[in-house]
């Protein structure tokens, strides 16, 4: 419990710092209005009190004398009256803006930190969970901090305020009032913090509910769910989890509730005892009427404070145990350790080696890639070849630098990778990927973001496309380059898989390169066009450094060079004819595609 508080304070206090930085003006401006609206009840039962006691004294004295008085108290409590709605609007206001900015600042953080992670967070299961976490959850906590933290100022403001009231009643009402909460505020904090700790236990079984209702809902899964018939067993299995992680919330919610419940009737029986003492007192004489009056209301405010300061402070630290998932995810470290300093600018095209290269992706530890040695000339085009799984994509990743090998070295123009900023590499390689991104935006953009840096000009734009075989398809379509594609928004145009690939290479193409990867180019489309596009491409990447994979042996047999990856290793190389010759693995899968096509 003491690291807990310990770890609490250090949160918020990070967490405060971080909005007042972001944001000083509308934090200070949150504060100033909470802290005037938690004291103007307390002036308007003030007013009823001094108002009451005029009233009493007057009817007391049987004429109209203190009317000036009556009057003047009255206008004031209409001014009070007033003001109270009044500030209330603006901190609503207020509040709204000031946390819709703490808001966007969160998605920011953590959109920043999502798009740069290493893929190989996005490849683990176990991160998964953080990034849900943060994602789901961390975003709008710190906005609750924030609220949570002015209640809490709020409320001692009002709590001193209603203490000064007081000052003349017996003390012992105050204390007995005081301890009377504490049994609230006991259960409130107990069972903030095993809500905590069942939210993060449940975090795997709510991202399965989410993956279920993904696909009942959405385009991608509707054939299959449809023929297979699948849609009921997910709605089941939906179902079920939802119901495992909400029997055990309701349970904890249950017990919560009843003991909240005998809380509540401690405390009620204080304010009995209070309100009793008080009574006598006045019937005694030894309070005014009015005095009564305000005691009444200021006992009961003073309750209401001191619960919502109790409440303030429980809060932040339930707030507080979420947010470690949030620093849990802003804290994750790349593991693709580079130099800040760019290497001087990389001749295109570039000659790529690799030397000994191993790896094991690190979530596994199985090894995917041992003692792989190959050198691509400058300007040359080579095939990957080799059976699923043999670890052809795993290379383009390293290629990327999206992980660096667990042992050997990758060489762009002789420099090792590991000596070039990730970014550095990123500018270098062009690729287009076997699970290449569907961009529900317009056509233009689909090609256009293979190098944003470089104008939105339809004249480039074209010129890729022709390149890719797509540009007749892209020009027919209502708007041309500036239709929308897919099917997510109004007036969109949808392609076919074969031509949405095309629209990849082309946005492959559309980057200047010192390296162009294309990870089956042509798996959706037929063997007419698959040799027509890659035609098309030997002739565009002639002079440049291209790093094909492709079943299709029709493909293969244009490159320049083949590496056949086998056994996590490269077990044959060669061109076409000299691996045909050398009757290997290579000559056994070409002559069984081409029995198969015969
Ligand atoms: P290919 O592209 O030749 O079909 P891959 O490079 O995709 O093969 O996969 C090679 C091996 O690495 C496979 O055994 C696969 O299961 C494993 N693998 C691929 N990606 C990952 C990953 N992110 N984490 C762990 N293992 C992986």
């Amino acid at each position: 419990m003491g690291t807990i508080w310990r770890n609490s304070l250090g949160n918020i206090d990070r967490t405060f710092r971080f909005i007042y930085r972001h944001s000083p003006k509308w934090t200070l401006l949150h504060i100033v209005t909470a802290t005037i609206m938690g004291l103007l009840p307390l002036g308007l039962i003030y007013l009823i009190k001094l108002l009451v006691d005029e009233v009493t004294a007057a009817v007391e004295e049987g004429g109209a004398g203190g009317l000036e008085n009556i009057v003047w108290i009255i206008l004031a409590t209409g001014i009070v009256f007033f003001l109270n709605s009044a500030v209330g609007s603006w901190f609503n206001f207020i509040k709204e803006k000031h946390t819709r900015q703490i808001e966007d600042l969160m998605f920011g953080k953590i959109q920043a930190k999502a798009s740069t992670l290493d893929l190989e967070y996005f490849e683990n299961p176990h991160y998964h969970d953080v990034i849900y976490r943060a994602e789901q959850e961390s975003r709008y906590r710190p906005q609750q901090i924030i609220t949570g933290l002015i209640t809490v100022i709020q409320n001692t403001i009002s709590l001193i305020t209603v203490a000064l009231m007081l000052t003349s009643l017996n003390w012992l009402i105050i204390v007995v009032l005081a301890v009377a909460v504490l049994p609230a505020v006991y259960v409130k904090f107990r069972y903030n913090e095993r809500n905590y700790r069942l939210f993060r236990s449940h975090t795997e079984d709510l991202r399965k509910t989410f993956y279920f209702n993904r696909m009942l809902t959405e385009k991608s899964f509707t054939k299959e769910l449809r023929l297979f018939g699948l849609a009921p067993y997910f709605r089941r299995q939906f179902e079920q989890l939802r119901d495992k992680v909400w029997r055990q919330k309701y349970r904890l919610l249950r017990n919560k509730t009843i003991y909240e419940t005998l809380t509540h009737l401690v405390a009620a029986g204080a304010i009995f005892g209070a309100f009793a003492w008080l009574a006598r007192d006045a019937m005694q004489g030894a309070i005014t009427i009015g005095s009564l009056v305000m005691y009444f209301l200021v006992i009961r405010r003073g309750f209401t404070f001191l619960k919502s300061l109790m409440d303030g402070f429980s809060k932040l630290y339930e707030q507080n145990l979420f947010l470690d998932n949030l620093f849990e995810f802003l804290n994750l470290k790349p593991r693709v350790q580079a130099p800040k300093q760019k290497v001087p600018a990389l001749k295109q095209p570039l000659s790529i080696t690799l030397k000994g290269v191993d790896f094991r992706y690190p979530n596994t530890g199985a090894m995917v890639l041992k003692d792989v040695n190959l050198h691509i000339p400058a300007g040359k085009t080579v095939a990957f070849v080799g059976a699923n799984g043999a670890g052809k994509t795993t290379l383009i990743k390293l290629l990327c630098r999206f992980y660096d090998p667990t042992a050997g070295s990758i060489l762009f123009n002789g420099i090792n990778l590991r000596d070039m900023p990730k970014e550095q590499v990123f500018d270098q390689v062009s690729v287009m990927f076997q699970d290449f991104i569907h961009y529900h935006l317009t056509a233009g953009e689909n090609i256009w973001f293979g190098d944003i840096a470089k104008p939105y000009d339809w004249r480039y734009l074209s010129h890729s496309a022709e390149n890719a075989g797509i540009r007749e398809r892209i020009e027919s379509l209502h708007d041309q380059y500036n239709t929308y594609l897919g099917n997510l928004f109004n007036n969109s145009a949808e392609l076919s898989i074969g031509e949405w690939q095309k629209l990849a290479i082309a946005r492959a193409y559309f980057r200047d390169a010192g390296l162009y990867i294309l990870d089956e180019p042509s798996s959706s489309m037929d063997a007419v066009t698959e040799q027509e596009v890659f035609s098309r491409f030997k002739e565009l990447i002639q002079g440049r450094t291209a790093i094909v994979i492709s079943h299709r042996f029709t493909t293969i047999s244009m490159v320049d060079y083949i590496y056949v990856l086998d056994q996590h290793t490269i077990r044959e190389s060669g061109t076409h004819q000299e691996l045909m010759q050398q009757e290997g693995l290579y000559a056994r899968l070409y002559r069984t595609q081409a029995r198969h096509y015969q």
